[in-house]
């Protein structure tokens, strides 16, 4: 009996210490914060770095309250289209000067229509969330059915196309880094069904008008990573290698590509890029 009571105690001791390691998650109200809840500063330092492991002292990253729904706008984006109208967005005329949309915009998504799309406003590094739907009714083949393309600073392409069980080169269907690396996965929905890529961009960098650091894309095709920070061998060309030339501007329009076939997109927002242990704001 005695035993049996011992047991019992040592069974209740487990759970007292299990409940206690739970109180110690950071989320219980049951126990007053410590001072170690901020962090150290007997601990080794983290090498190259101003910091202490857990240091109280590091800056906290921003608040960014996520998007309602899966795909939806965080709250630190920049929305380049919500469904409405396309104010943020310019053709180029023959002199380079911007002149207003005249893509079709109706039901919450806009088509492409004559002549490729700029955003008024200039991007370097960024994520960007993009939706967009091939043309339902089946016309053309290859590089001729649903060819769009999403154009990072308006020079680096990821490729849009109908890419369901329509064969093209490897280089130039949907997802490619067009003419240079095809995707990892042919991730493609049937024509006419929404698609989203998730792209992250980074810039490349000159310095003394060299190439320093090229371009790195990262895509995500409806959920499947299809690029893992793929280095681009330069801007976007047809029939020929790509390669870096003149350097440009460190951020640049972000243009949507006309290529004479119907295509929609829908949904689109970008983030610019942060750096780690940038200062809070108060
Ligand atoms: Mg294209």
């Amino acid at each position: 009996m005695a035993r049996r009571f011992h047991r019992l105690l040592a069974v209740c001791a487990i759970g007292l210490a299990l409940g206690a390691t739970a109180a110690t998650d950071g989320q219980s109200p049951q126990k007053p914060r410590t001072p170690a809840d901020d962090g150290f500063t007997d601990t080794p330092m983290l090498p190259g770095l101003p910091w202490h492991v857990h240091d109280p002292a590091r800056p906290h990253p921003p608040v960014v309250t996520p998007g309602a729904t899966p795909g939806g706008s965080p709250s630190d984006a920049t929305v380049l289209f919500n469904g409405r109208d396309l104010s943020q967005w310019a053709h180029r005329d023959r002199d380079g000067k911007l002149v207003a949309s005249t893509w079709t915009v109706r039901d919450g998504y806009f088509e492409t229509g004559k002549g490729s799309l700029h955003t008024r406003a200039s991007f370097g590094d960024v994520q960007l969330h993009v939706e967009f739907a091939t043309p339902a009714i089946v016309s053309g083949n290859s590089q001729g059915r649903g060819n769009s393309g999403v154009f990072l600073m308006g020079l680096y392409e990821i490729q849009v196309l109908d890419s369901y069980n329509n064969r093209t080169y490897a280089d130039g269907q949907a997802g490619a880094i067009y003419g240079q690396w095809p995707p990892l996965a042919n991730v493609a929905r049937p024509p006419g069904e929404w698609q989203t890529y998730d792209i992250v961009f980074e810039a490349p960098r000159f310095e003394n008008g060299k190439l320093v650091t090229p371009a790195f894309q990262t895509v995500i095709w409806n959920g499947v990573i299809v690029h893992n920070r793929k280095a681009a061998m330069g801007s976007t060309v047809y029939r020929n290698v790509a390669q870096y030339g003149k350097p440009h501007a460190a951020e640049l329009p972000l243009m949507i590509q006309d290529h004479d076939n119907p295509v929609r997109y829908r949904n689109i927002w970008i983030r610019r890029l942060g750096g780690y242990d940038q200062p809070e704001k108060k």
